[in-house]
């Protein structure tokens, strides 16, 4: 299991999650749209939760329907970045 960031993070990335994440498993790179959790480190804490200002981020099996797509894009992340950022600007493309 891991954690997931969603849809509502795209484009805000105030980084209050990253701040409390108590091992650095959030990954933030200028060239995202959006921070990507490694589902390899995450330990499930739930720490990043409740400090998102947008909820953004669920526990794997609580991502809402109309979010899952994210749920791959997060596992795309970790293999081929460009490939999920193709992904968010097609699910939200920049104005
Ligand atoms: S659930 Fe815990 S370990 Fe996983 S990203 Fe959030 S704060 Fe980090
Ligand atoms: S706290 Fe929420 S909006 Fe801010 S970077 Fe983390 S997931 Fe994105």
């Amino acid at each position: 299991m891991t954690y997931i960031v969603t849809e509502t993070c795209v484009d805000l990335k105030d980084k209050s999650c990253i701040e409390v994440c108590p091992v650095d498993c959030i990954h933030e790179v200028e060239a995202d749209r959006m921070v990507y959790i490694d589902p390899d480190e995450c330990i499930d804490c739930g720490a990043c939760v409740d400090p998102c200002p947008v909820d953004a981020i669920f526990a794997e099996e609580d991502v809402p329907t109309a979010q899952v797509k994210f749920v791959d894009i997060n596992k795309i992340y970790f293999k081929d970045q460009d490939a999920a950022r193709v992904k968010v600007d097609e699910l939200k493309p920049t104005a």
